[in-house]
């Protein structure tokens, strides 16, 4: 039996189980894929206090080590489903069952996809959702990259290195991203913006061998790229919870900052839940409220 059940470890579960192992709860997290969540594809993250430059992988890999350290059992196995009973809650995985006191509901968000013909076909043969771990392959040769937030414009800048040429497809002509970026892609030679636009079509049946661009006139123009980034932000990771806590339209678990879901003892933290601001440091701040929350309930309890 557990005091505390952490679901993903991203930076928001991550600091929930330190915070928790830090008041000696017994902790298991349990992560699906890898652990570090959206954050380790980020090559420069510059925007979290007194840690200048340092990487999204170095920066997730010491919070990783940082939990063993401190006693936090972490298990990679998909969380199915949750049980709750007036005494007790289960966690149900793909391979087994653990019994819990209290939840901490931290999955984060996945890939939003653009929802054309061929987009999951060519995955990985010229369509990626991620820059950091893909740009490589693709030195020297044309590339685009669609979205207009931080990560779209990030994704711009890094592949700016690699790449001949980057076509930034946005679908307005304002960018969402900080103005920072938005500056520093406007100085890039090599950056051209394609703007009020959205890809509409992936040419190519192996690889992917170029793209259909509407403008918002109705125009059409095929672009002849190697690769395509899409970088049109994300969805949460909430469907397995869907009965059981409540939902906003867009799947965020409702809350405050408080992180108290519907459910007593089940708390949520970064990404997945409603907020106003989803950054790392917001993210790291949620899963230390959590945590503290989840413990108060368990003391309150026994
Ligand atoms: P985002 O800020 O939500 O931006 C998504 C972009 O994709 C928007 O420009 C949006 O256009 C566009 N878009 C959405 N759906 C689309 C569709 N179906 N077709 C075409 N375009 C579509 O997402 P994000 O860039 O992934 O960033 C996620 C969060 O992480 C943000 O809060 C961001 O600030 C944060 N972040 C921070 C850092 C950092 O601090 N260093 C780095 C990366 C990310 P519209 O603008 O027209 O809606």
């Amino acid at each position: 039996m557990y005091d505390i059940i952490i679901i993903g470890a991203g930076p928001a579960g991550l600091t929930s189980a330190i915070f928790a192992r830090r008041a000696d709860k017994k902790v298991l997290v349990l992560e699906a894929l890898t652990y570090g969540g959206q954050i380790i594809n980020t090559p420069d993250i510059d925007n979290y206090p007194a840690a200048p430059h340092i990487s999204g992988y170095d920066f997730a890999t010491n919070l990783y080590n940082q939990a063993l350290e401190l006693g936090t059992e972490i298990k990679f196995e998909k969380v199915i489903d949750i049980e709750v009973t007036e005494s007790i809650k289960k966690v149900i995985t793909s391979e087994n069952q653990y019994e819990c006191h209290s939840i901490i509901l931290a999955t984060g968000a996945d890939n939003r996809k653009l929802g054309i013909p061929m987009e999951d076909e060519l995955l990985g043969k010229g369509i990626s959702y991620c820059a950091t771990c893909d740009g490589a392959f693709y030195k020297d040769k044309l590339v685009a990259v669609q979205g207009g937030g931080n990560v779209a414009l990030e994704d711009a800048i890094y592949l700016s290195n690699l790449a001949s040429k980057v076509y930034l497809i946005h679908r307005r002509n304002q960018f969402r991203a900080d103005e920072t970026l938005v500056k520093k892609v406007k100085s890039i030679g090599n950056i051209t913006l394609v703007l009020d636009s959205n890809v509409i079509a992936l040419n190519g049946n192996d690889y992917l061998e170029g793209i259909d661009v509407k403008d918002k006139d109705g125009n059409v123009t095929r672009i002849d790229v190697s690769a395509l980034f899409v970088a049109i932000g994300r969805i949460p990771e909430n469907q397995n919870f869907a009965k059981l806590v409540n939902l906003n339209e867009f799947g965020y678990v409702i809350s405050d900052e408080t992180c108290h879901t519907n459910i007593d003892g089940i708390f949520v933290a970064g990404d997945n839940r409603t907020k106003k601001l989803r950054q790392l440091v917001t993210a790291t701040s949620d899963g230390a409220v959590a945590a503290t929350e989840a413990i108060k309930y368990i003391n309150n309890k026994k």
